[in-house]
């Protein structure tokens, strides 16, 4: 099988690595050129975006941002899983929005910011605390900001007046004072059979994803139950094909949405060592008629992001149960450079994994670990 992925950074990679051992050869295409290249050595392929559309047997996408006029080219072939229409549900947190209220799934209090004369008194409709996140072309926690009482809102305001409203809209989102943050990513294939990975805990630090932990803790029947119907409900809706992923906010025993990625999920990274299949290796049986593969957690996993440091002791794969895996990118600030997975028998054990992986690097880059750590010991 061919797979044309649109799209040519890690999550590419990851899908190429995994397809790999199923024969399964995977092209990408750099949107920013068009050009067609190997996501691994990034070596340019020297053919047309036609031809690589007219031999493949699958398009998909490793991000929601392609340009649309690709998009649609992709749709016409027939080939593009998951459909055009939940790549762009992705890609727009209007249609996002629009998709939670027809499907009646808890989300957080907001207004579609069309107009700045919209701020006028919208501290005291959503409260002090608001997130404003531009409809399109956000991701780690870019084109998004915050304020913390009624004062910010002259800088959103002075922001604002340089922005085309009409044409991007903002997203004004009462902060929401969860519990935890969780993500939910499953598979699921053509007749609509869902393969669900266990919920993973989520920590994020400045509006970045830096350790997930799977399965995350005390989760009870009920909201798995929630996270379950929440997820095939989206998924039906949707017509989806594919990997898809829901991050959540838990508000005591609810589940809010915080949003829907239409792809594989850098919450789901964990399982390419602590599941069977892993995430990337289900998207693509999903999307090529495959059967779907086992998703349980064989132990306690986690992922912990490395974020703008390109280099650290290596030894630290000495530790058991480590593995790292660069993206092989440039080094930038709070660039995603690779992950390392880890994988114990126990919470507790994790914890001290942890505490053993501090030792070998560079803690700045790593504010999160530490408290994790605490946090893991006392479940
Ligand atoms: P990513 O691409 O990393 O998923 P993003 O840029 O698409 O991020 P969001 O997921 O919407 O943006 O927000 C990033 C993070 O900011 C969230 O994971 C959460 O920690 C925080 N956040 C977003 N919206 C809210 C909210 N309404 N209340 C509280 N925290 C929020
Ligand atoms: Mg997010």
């Amino acid at each position: 099988m061919n797979v044309l992925v649109y799209g040519s950074g890690q999550l590419a990679r990851m899908m190429y690595l995994a397809g790999s051992p199923l024969n399964i050869n995977i092209q990408a295409v750099d949107v920013a050129t068009d050009q067609i290249i190997n996501p691994v050595t990034k070596r340019d392929l020297k053919i047309s975006l036609a031809s690589a559309i007219e031999s493949a047997d699958v398009l998909t996408v490793e991000f929601e941002h392609v340009p649309e006029h690709l998009l649609e080219q992709a749709e016409q072939s027939g080939k593009l899983a998951p459909n055009m229409r939940s790549i762009l549900v992705g890609a727009d947190r209007v249609r996002e929005k629009q998709l939670l209220a027809e499907t009646n799934i808890l989300n957080c209090e907001h207004e579609i910011i069309t107009d700045v004369a919209q701020l006028e008194g919208i501290t005291d409709r959503l409260g002090e605390q608001i997130i404003f996140k531009s409809s399109r072309d956000g991701y780690d926690g870019y084109g998004q900001w915050r304020i913390v009482n009624a004062a910010g809102l002259t800088d959103i305001h002075a922001v604002f007046q340089n922005l085309d409203l009409q044409k991007i809209p903002v997203i004004a989102e009462k902060m929401c004072p969860f519990d935890r943050e969780l993500s939910l990513v499953g598979s699921v294939d053509k007749e609509g059979n869902i393969a669900l990975y266990p919920l993973a805990q989520n920590t994020h630090f400045e509006g970045q994803l830096h350790v997930s932990v799977a399965p995350a803790p005390e989760i009870n029947a009920e909201l798995q139950t929630q996270a379950t119907a929440i997820f095939s409900t989206l998924a039906k809706h949707m017509n989806y094909v594919g990997t898809l992923a829901v991050e959540l906010f838990q508000i005591g025993d609810k589940l809010l949405v915080n949003e829907l990625a239409p792809r594989v999920h850098n919450s789901g990274h964990w399982s390419m060592q602590g599941a069977d299949t892993c995430q990337f290796e289900n998207h693509l049986r999903a999307i090529c008629g495959l059967p779907l593969g086992d998703t349980n957690a064989q132990k306690i996993s986690a992922m912990v992001n490395i974020i703008g440091v390109s280099s650290f002791a290596k030894d630290l794969i000495g530790i058991p149960g480590v593995h790292l895996h660069w993206y092989g990118k440039e080094v930038r600030e709070k660039r995603k450079m690779g992950h390392i997975n880890v994988t114990a028998d126990s919470y507790a054990q994790l914890a001290e994994k942890f505490e053993q992986l501090a030792e070998f690097l560079p803690m700045q880059f790593f504010p999160r670990l530490l408290t994790q750590a605490n946090k893991l010991k006392k479940i």
